[in-house]
C-alpha cells in the first residue's frame, strides 16, 4: 500500500523527515522446530526496510567488491534485511533498555530477499541433519527515519517510527504482541561505530564481518561509540550494527507527527508484502501470522 503519508499535527520544527519507506517484520522458529507457538520458539527476527523517499532520493549502498554504489529509492527497491538479537523488538515498559541488531543484508533484488526468508536442511558435525522452517511475515507497515534536533547544547537524535497495516487491528495479534511488535512505535536509532571499541560485555559483531563504511560516512562517526542514523545511508552497508530504544507510547505526542495508512479494507490484496516477495495471497503457514495475526 505505498509508503504512506505523515501529517504534522503541531508545528514542530524540531522534527525532520530523514526517510520514508515500507517495514515488513518476519520470524523463524528455533531449529527442528516446524511451528512456533510463543515467543520462546522464535529463533530469528528480521525487520527488512524499503526506503522508498527521502531527503535526498539518492542513497548510497555498498557493492559486492567492497566499493559504494548510488541507487536512486524514488526509481530502484531498496532492501535493508536486518537481524534483531534479541529476537524482539524493544519492551516499551523498559525505555532505558536498548536492543541490539545488525544489517545482514542489502539488495536491489526482492528475489535474494525471499531465498534468504527460505528454510532449509543442513549438515552438523556434532549434530547431525538440523532443519530450519521458512521464516513467517508478521507484520507490514510504514516507517520513517527521522532527525529530532536537540535543544541548543545537545546533540541530536534520529528517530526509527512505524504504523502497522497488517495485521488488521481486527485480528488476533498473538504473534506481534509476544514479541512486542506494537500497532505503532517510536525508537531512538543508533548507528554503532564500527572503529571504536565497546567495553567488555558489549557483545556485537566479529570483527570480520562488522561493516566498512565508505570514508565520508566513516568520517561523520568520528570518535564516538554510538551516533545518530544520520543520514540513513549508514543502514545500507552489510554488518552495521545500531540499537533501538524504546521511545514514546505516543508518537503524535512526543514528535508531533501522526503516520497516515491507507483507509479501507485491508485485504489480502493490497499488501506489498505479498507482492513484492511474491507469497501467494491465501493463507499459507507464512502468511497467516501476517494475515490473521496468530503463530504458525
Ligand atoms: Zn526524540
Amino acid at each position: 500500500m505505498g509508503q504512506g503519508q505523515e501529517q504534522k499535527i503541531r508545528p514542530e520544527p524540531q522534527i525532520e523527515i530523514q526517510e520514508r519507506g515500507e517495514i515488513f517484520f518476519f520470524y523463524r522458529s528455533k531449529v527442528n522446530k516446524e511451528e512456533a507457538h510463543s515467543a520462546d520458539d522464535v529463533q530469528r527476527l528480521y525487520i527488512i526496510m524499503r526506503p522508498e523517499s527521502g531527503e535526498r532520493a539518492v542513497e548510497v549502498k555498498q557493492r559486492k567488491d567492497g566499493g559504494s554504489q548510488e541507487v536512486n529509492i524514488e526509481e530502484q527497491p531498496l532492501f535493508r534485511f536486518t537481524v534483531m538479537g534479541r529476537k524482539s523488538l524493544p519492551d516499551p515498559n523498559e525505555k532505558s533498555r536498548p536492543y541490539w541488531g545488525f544489517v545482514e543484508m542489502v539488495t536491489t533484488n526482492a528475489d535474494h530477499v525471499k531465498n534468504a526468508l527460505k528454510g532449509g536442511e543442513y549438515e552438523t558435525k556434532s549434530r547431525g541433519k538440523r532443519h530450519t522452517s521458512d521464516a513467517r511475515a508478521l507484520g507490514e507497515g510504514i516507517y520513517r527515519i527521522l532527525r529530532h534536533k536537540a535543544e541548543s547544547g545537545k546533540r541530536s537524535h534520529t528517530h526509527l517510527i512505524y504504523k502497522l497495516e497488517f495485521p488488521g487491528e481486527d485480528e488476533k495479534n498473538e504473534p506481534q504482541e509476544a514479541i512486542n511488535i506494537e500497532r505503532e512505535g517510536s525508537f531512538i536509532i543508533q548507528i554503532k561505530n564500527p572503529e571504536e571499541k565497546v567495553g567488555a560485555g558489549g557483545g556485537g559483531l566479529q570483527k570480520k564481518r562488522k561493516a566498512m563504511f565508505p570514508a565520508h560516512l566513516q568520517g561523520q562517526l568520528g570518535h564516538v561509540r554510538f551516533a545518530p542514523a544520520d543520514p540513513p545511508d549508514f543502514l545500507n552497508y552489510e554488518g552495521c550494527e545500531f540499537l533501538l530504544i524504546s521511545a514514546s507510547d505516543h508518537i503524535e505526542d512526543e514528535l508531533g507527527l501522526e503516520l497516515l495508512t491507507e483507509e479501507g479494507e485491508h485485504d489480502a490484496s493490497c499488501s506489498d508484502l505479498l507482492d513484492t516477495f511474491k507469497f501467494e495471497d491465501t493463507a499459507t503457514p507464512s502468511t497467516v501470522p501476517l494475515l490473521k495475526g496468530i503463530w504458525t
